[in-house]
């Protein structure tokens, strides 16, 4: 059997982006506005080809992409947002940048938004932000209507949904606006980075106005001049913007996403199938509308206590695998209670309880099956020397 793989190393970069980086770091032409046909306007007119959508604006993250679209949207000081309490820090974190209060919605043990308390909890909020967590899509089509009757805009946070489809549209194009990263370990790597896409005219201008287009250099976006005319000098300009050295490390890899997306896809259902044969593993099924694009794994541990799944950690790793129950280690940036920097943060049971048997393992889509089998039997080991060894402590 082959060796355990790397699963934390990140996706290499394409030939093609290092004959381009050099060639951009010869002529020292590293900011987006400052040549005529700029790498980071190409990747936008190429990134909302590929989504199918009217206009994107590259950013410097996902986060900032989040903070401009909660910005775009006008909402007023102290503004509710509703977001699901599972997410990564930074969610949280850009609607208090963008001075608003996020308000946090349970999700159930299948990672995804709980309706019943979306609904109870939608009516006291003026926009939604969507984290499909861990490429985990919530019931969009539940989330769009409830969201379009009550007359709420719906951001959705794509960062790790690159690739998925729901009910055959490409998650990010299903709300206003789609944001995305292109941070190391999403599928797209250009170390930092991020993008938002919308078919709103009027949301992309302010945002590229805010993202530091000063002066005229909104006249190289192509959006109908007139939404940008009137809001010149109106808006703060928070410089979030791409240089083009990122968009060249980028633009290559969107030739090979859709291989990306298919491999993850094929390794995550090819592990999922082995370690769901056993008794201690639950991994929940995706929703009949979702095609997934996953670059990981997510499975819940079924009838072990918190000893047992500390253990099942510990000995993971001494196998030299990297299997992190999220709620089970300490600081993780992907627990709500760890937000302490929210004014007002209550309890979330239903999250809470699935984020202390909910298990994350990296499944890049560089490996191969035979790679994915060494993983799948490392998990496997783990668990049946967790359980087997808890048995003969209880009859001894
Ligand atoms: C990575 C990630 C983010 C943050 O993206 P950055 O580009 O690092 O700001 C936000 N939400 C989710 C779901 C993510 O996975």
């Amino acid at each position: 059997m082959p060796e355990l793989p790397n699963l934390t190393a990140a996706e290499s970069i394409p030939d093609a982006a290092m004959a381009e980086v050099e060639r951009i770091l010869r002529t020292g032409d590293l900011f987006r506005y400052g040549s005529e046909q700029s790498p980071v306007a190409l990747l936008e007119s190429e990134f909302a080809a590929a989504l199918g959508s009217r206009f994107a604006l590259a950013v410097s993250s996902c986060s900032a992409a989040l903070f401009l679209s909660l910005k775009a949207l006008g909402l007023p000081r102290d503004a509710k947002v509703l977001i699901p309490a599972f997410t990564f820090a930074a969610v949280p974190s850009s609607v208090i940048h963008a001075d608003c209060v996020p308000v946090l919605c349970e999700c159930g043990s299948n990672y995804r938004i709980d309706l019943d308390d979306f609904a109870r909890k939608l009516p006291e909020c003026q926009a939604v932000i969507i984290s499909h967590m861990r490429g985990h899509t919530s019931d969009m089509d539940a989330i769009m209507a409830l969201c379009d009757q009550a007359g709420i805009a719906v951001i959705e946070d794509a960062a790790h949904s690159l690739g998925t489809t729901w009910a055959g549209r490409n998650i990010g194009t299903i709300g206003k606006v789609g944001c995305f990263s292109f941070q190391s370990y999403k599928l797209l790597n250009a170390g930092e980075g991020g993008i938002m896409i919308t078919d709103d005219e009027d949301l992309i201008a302010q945002a590229v106005i805010m993202s530091g287009a000063y002066e005229h250099n909104w006249k190289k976006h192509p959006v109908l001049h007139d939404a940008f005319a009137k809001w010149q000098n109106r808006l703060p300009l928070y410089n979030l913007r791409l240089n083009t050295l990122s968009a060249a490390l980028i633009r290559p890899q969107l030739a090979v996403l859709a291989q990306r997306v298919q491999k993850g896809r094929r390794n995550h259902d090819y592990v999922a199938d082995i370690i769901g044969a056993s008794a201690w593993v639950d991994v929940p099924a995706s929703l009949p509308s979702e095609q997934r694009a996953p670059d990981s794994i997510q499975f819940n541990l079924v009838d072990m206590t918190d000893a047992q799944v500390d253990t099942f950690v510990a000995t993971a790793a001494g196998k030299g695998l990297k299997a992190e129950v999220f709620g089970r280690s300490t600081d993780n940036a992907r627990a709500f209670w760890n937000w302490n920097f929210l004014a007002d943060n209550p309890d979330q049971p239903k999250t809470r309880a699935m984020l202390n048997r909910a298990c994350d393992v990296r499944l890049p889509a560089r490996l191969s099956l035979a790679e994915c089998d060494v993983v799948a039997s490392t998990i496997l080991d783990a668990l049946s020397e967790t359980m087997a060894s808890e048995k003969l402590a209880a009859r001894g």
